[in-house]
């Protein structure tokens, strides 16, 4: 059992989609690996509304915790400013 899999295959990826996933080591984050890039990933939304993530969007997708994480993060930052 692994709801977290996204329906992903092989023969729809091009070279193009296997680099960008390579680059990043691997776009499924670990929630530990998602709080440790939650700070810059919510200053970066809040600086640029075009900011995208794809490893933070897909698991804040699939992950109610940490979206909650972000959503609390985000209203902190704009109250801050
Ligand atoms: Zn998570």
């Amino acid at each position: 059992m692994n709801d977290a899999t996204p329906p992903l295959r092989l023969g729809d990826l091009t070279p193009e989609a296997v680099d960008a996933l390579l680059l990043d080591t691997t776009p499924w984050l670990s929630c530990d690996e998602c709080f440790d890039r939650m700070d810059t990933h919510v200053e970066a939304l809040l600086g640029d509304s075009e900011h995208h993530d794809p490893a933070m969007d897909r698991h804040l997708l699939g992950c109610a915790a940490c979206r909650e994480e972000a959503q609390s993060l985000e209203a902190l930052l704009r109250a801050r400013d």
